[in-house]
């Protein structure tokens, strides 16, 4: 049995040689061959790609490095090294040791003994700010309210699967993948294992606002239409003011009372109109997505490739 580590790199060129130290430490002790370690450098500028580089040559075989041409995100960086997985386990994890690379013997363990397909590490305790703990644990709350596939609560893309669900997951070509909602989606047996994530070792976090909102969209909007039905909702409410509004002035007109004022006029054409932009809004993004998804582009493109 043999078994591939992905990992996605964006600056991480102080993070690069003790992970795969680390991982190949690992290898000298478990009964599990290394098939390799494959680090996607996702459009980095710093020296990430030269670290990389000096690893693969130092470690023939055993090292694979694949280069993108410019930052394709985390995402599809993931995606493009599953594709050289050509082993019968994966484990899939962050370049900056906030997951921790020792994991991988009880993981395989777990995996095999309960004949599972996948093991995610589920985070009992995390050392990240309060801000990011707070946004995460809404967004797996309001995600499993919204989407069709349930993901488990606080997990990452920290798991090991094994050959079937990167078969599948490749099949897929989504053109925003989210993979851990991905996973789930495939089926099969998927089980989790505890442990408490690290801070990152080295380096500055490359998830800032934007990229975390991007992921976010991209799940909740991926795996879900909800969104799109909010607008029959509005439509409802907006009949029922309407109607009462229609009774109020009606009413107002046998009382002999003119109905004074333009303001609450303006304010409720203002109301439905900004309804309406709301609306427009969602579609747009569904639109957009739809655009993306039919144009079938690749996830990313390749610049270079470590020699074997
Ligand atoms: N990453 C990437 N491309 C990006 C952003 C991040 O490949 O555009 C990698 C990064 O190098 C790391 C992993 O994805 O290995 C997780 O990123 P990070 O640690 O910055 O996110 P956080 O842990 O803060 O959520
Ligand atoms: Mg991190």
């Amino acid at each position: 049995m043999n078994i591939s580590i992905v990992i996605p790199c964006h600056n991480e060129e102080k993070n690069i040689a003790e992970i795969s130290n680390r991982f190949l430490k690992i290898f000298d002790k478990i009964d599990i061959d290394l098939y390799k370690i494959i680090f996607i450098d996702d459009g980095s500028t710093d020296n990430s790609w030269q670290e990389i580089n000096l690893l693969s040559k130092k470690f023939k075989n055993k090292i694979l490095g694949i280069r993108l041409s410019r930052n394709f995100g985390h995402q599809n960086a993931v995606m493009t090294g599953l594709k050289y997985c050509k082993s019968d386990l994966t484990l899939i994890i962050d370049a900056d040791l906030q997951d921790p690379p020792e994991l991988l013997e009880e993981m395989k363990n777990k995996l095999i003994n309960e004949k599972a397909n996948c093991v995610y590490g589920k985070r009992i305790s995390r050392k990240d700010t309060f801000f990011k703990k707070i946004t995460a644990s809404i967004f797996y709350r309001v995600f499993n309210k919204l989407s069709y596939t349930k993901i488990p609560f606080d997990a990452g893309d920290f798991r090991l699967i094994d050959e079937k669900i990167v078969k599948n997951l490749l099949r897929l070509n989504e053109a925003d993948p989210f993979i851990r909602g991905l996973v789930p989606w495939t089926g099969f047996k998927q089980i989790p294992i505890e442990y408490a994530r690290d801070e990152r070792r080295r380096g500055e976090s490359s998830y800032n606002l934007k990229k975390m909102l991007n992921l976010t969209l991209d799940g909740m909007l991926s795996f879900s239409n909800f969104p799109l039905k909010i607008s029959y909702y509005i439509c409802i409410i907006s009949l029922v003011i309407l109607l009462l509004l229609v009774v109020y002035t009606l009413k107002s007109y046998f009382d002999g009372q003119t109905v004074q004022g333009w303001t609450s006029l303006i304010m409720t054409i203002l109301f439905f109109n900004s309804i309406l932009f709301f609306i427009l809004a969602i579609f747009g993004e569904y639109l957009g997505r739809i655009f993306l998804e039919i144009k079938k582009r690749p996830n990313a493109i390749i610049s270079e490739i470590t020699e074997d």
